[in-house]
């Protein structure tokens, strides 16, 4: 049995006083959840506060992004170590924003999920195709080549700690969200590339999320599917009642 995860990105929203509070009200409705994961991750300036809001709940942090380099001349950058230090347990990793706005690669990816799992930061690696790739069919070899790249060299132990995201790009942020059918096909396309790249045991316990659109109206069906183990979720996370009904789900 698969742990459900929903995870909240929260992206560049909520300065400290916002996100802390927002934190408080999610602890304060989910104080006994224990039969899921719920992750929250806010902008780099407000994880220390919300660490602490958070401590002793049931409630993880994560970040948006890190580099993959140790503390340095990296103007700008944040390393995986000041992660863990500022109290995250997951890092986002390859989310599309990052690919189309900052220009990651596979490679970048790939680096900075070895380097997260070296610091002990749990990466949840994000994948999707854009809208003209699915248009013309090919929404499979585009998820299976950002699998392929960015999981070159991780072992299967390595891959274990891995939380896989299939964020189709043209229902993030958009409204449009995939029905749960194709979505589930998608998931279980992940979980076939898994079961090859590495073994079937693997396979059938990798966490794959769903992304895109998700709201407190269409989790339920998305979460109803076999190969659906849980939602990444935006926009509808910057709310304390709708997110606490995504993390409430009914299957
Ligand atoms: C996301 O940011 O990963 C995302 C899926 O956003 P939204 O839920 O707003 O589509």
């Amino acid at each position: 049995m698969r742990k459900p995860f929903i995870a909240g990105n929260w992206k560049m929203n909520n300065n400290i006083r916002e996100s802390v509070a927002l934190a408080k009200a999610l602890t304060e409705k989910n104080k006994n959840i224990t039969d899921r994961d719920i992750i929250i991750a806010p902008v780099f300036t407000s994880l220390s506060a919300v660490a602490e809001t958070i401590k002793g709940s049931a409630i993880k942090l994560g970040a948006q992004n890190m580099h993959y380099e140790k503390p340095g001349a990296f103007t700008g950058e944040i390393s995986a170590d000041m992660l863990t230090d500022a109290g995250c347990t997951y890092v986002i990793l390859g989310h599309s924003e990052r690919r189309l706005l900052f220009a990651e690669t596979d490679i970048v990816i790939n680096k900075k999920i070895k380097c997260a799992l070296a610091n002990k930061l749990l990466p949840i690696l994000c994948c999707g195709e854009v809208l003209e790739e699915r248009e013309k069919g090919k929404m499979n070899e585009v998820v299976e080549k950002q699998l392929a790249g960015s999981l070159d060299g991780i072992s299967e132990k390595d891959a274990g700690q891995i939380i896989i995201a299939y964020e189709p790009v043209w229902a993030i942020g958009t409204g449009k969200t995939a029905t749960p059918e194709d979505a589930d096909n998608m998931h279980k396309f992940i979980r076939e590339y898994i079961s090859r790249r590495y073994s079937k045991t693997l396979a059938a316990a990798i966490r794959i999320l769903y992304g895109g659109s998700v709201k407190d109206s269409n989790v339920d069906s998305l979460m109803s599917k076999e190969n659906i183990d849980g939602a990444l979720v935006g926009g509808a996370s910057l709310n304390a009642d709708s997110f606490n009904r995504i993390i409430n789900f009914k299957k």
